[in-house]
């Protein structure tokens, strides 16, 4: 069957003569079906003749027939990306701005039905497809244009006001650093000076409370250093496993104590070719955890690194014979701000924040890896660490 590209032509045309007026009724169908305050939505007199054009244009993509002809026509498009940015700007959302162009879409079929009725010679059916499958093609080409303009200005938003505060997270907690080390200091210079017993009680509740401020404080800076970092090339270097271990373990080494844990590291770990800040911070991380969640009513208590490495990469085990993790906890417990264990329960009231295995998840990602996680209530948990990079 021959299209007819008649039908097409006078619709076009049409289309031209009326464009303000379908401009219009876009306008009003808009502030009908959408809650917005239409003062807001072309508040310069520069933007008013946007949608006006792009029928403009859309007139003529009928007339043309070709696909190339609107993607060619870079004004046009330009307009589209500044509706993008303007609607940015309006703080407008996705879902906002392509129910916007889904209306424009609505209006223009609409007209080409009315056209139909007015017509003394009704056209063929293929006749209107074609017309109305043009009209569809050049909308979606330019809300395309329009939400890739949106989307970019709005991830280059997020990454900025991500980024500020990063700077003051980082900022901050240098600074909180020295007051919390002074007052650490004072409370043990009392401790020392040996008070009664209600101002030992009360000294040993700030000291757990300023212990906590101090973890969270360090968390929070390695977490703002580890995206200081992201964008940075990582240093590699050819490490022995079993030593970044024993590091991370020198660090934990009174915590620990206190807590009657063994740090077992095994006697034969693997080189590995790593970032050796990160690893550090992930074994860190996961033995200051196994000591915080041991089970105190076992007689012996441990967590054992271990290690090994082949052409697949490098396996790293750690695994302690601590509390365990409720079952329905283990999928969510490397998001930011999550706990398994419930802060009431004074068996397992250990002070933390939740963001321990978040930075280990970060590191790992990072070092190209994945980590798994196996724990048994009672038993004890094993963390596995897969990393790529191996010598
Ligand atoms: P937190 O600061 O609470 O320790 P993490 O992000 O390090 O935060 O860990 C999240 C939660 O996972 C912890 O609150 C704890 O309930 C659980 N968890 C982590 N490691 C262990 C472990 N080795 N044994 C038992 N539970 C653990």
């Amino acid at each position: 069957m021959v299209i007819t590209p008649d039908f097409g032509d006078v619709i076009a045309e049409r289309m031209l003569a009326v464009h303000e007026a379908l401009a219009v009724r876009w306008f009003e169908r808009l502030v009908d079906l959408i809650p917005v305050d239409e003062r807001n939505v072309f508040p310069s007199n520069s933007l008013l003749d946007h949608v006006p054009a792009l029928i403009r244009e859309i007139s003529e993509s009928i007339r043309l027939g070709g696909d190339a002809a609107m993607a060619a026509n870079t004004s046009i498009l330009d307009k589209a990306r500044e509706l993008g940015a303007l609607r940015h700007q309006q703080r407008a959302s996705l879902h906002q701005v392509l129910r916007e162009y889904q209306i424009l879409g609505g209006v223009l079929v609409q007209f080409v039905l009315e056209e139909v009725e007015r017509l003394s010679t009704v056209p063929s059916a293929s006749a209107c497809v074609f017309v109305v499958s043009r009209i569809h093609h050049a909308v979606d080409v330019l809300s395309q244009t329009t939400v890739e303009a949106f989307v970019s200005l709005y991830t280059r938003t997020i990454s900025e006001q991500t980024e500020r505060l990063q700077q003051f997270t980082r900022m901050a907690t240098h600074e909180w650093r020295q007051p919390l080390g002074a007052v650490q200091f004072g409370i043990s210079v009392l401790q020392q000076a040996g008070v009664g017993d209600r101002a030992k009680r009360t000294l040993d509740v700030v000291e757990r409370n300023v212990a906590h401020l101090v973890d969270l404080t360090w968390k929070l800076e390695a977490m703002a250093r580890l995206h200081e970092g992201a964008g940075d090339t990582v240093v590699t270097q050819t490490v022995s496993l079993g030593t970044v271990a024993r590091e991370a373990a020198r660090q934990l080494r009174d915590m620990a104590d206190l807590r009657g844990v063994d740090i077992r590291i095994a006697e034969i770990t693997p080189e590995i070719a790593i970032d050796v800040g990160r690893l550090e911070l992930t074994l860190v991380n996961l033995f200051s955890n196994a000591i915080k969640y041991s089970d105190q009513s076992k007689p012996e208590r441990y967590v054992e690194l271990s290690g090994s490495a082949d052409d697949d990469g490098c396996r790293i085990v750690v695994r302690d014979n601590g509390i365990g993790i409720p079952k329905r906890a283990v999928s969510t417990i490397f998001q930011r701000f999550t706990r398994a264990h419930a802060a009431g329960d004074s068996l397992t009231a250990v002070e933390g924040v939740g963001l321990g295995l978040s930075i280990v998840d970060e590191c790992v990602r990072a070092m190209g890896g994945r980590i798994e996680v196996e724990s048994l209530e009672g038993e004890g948990t094993t963390f596995e660490i897969i990393l790529p990079l191996s010598v």
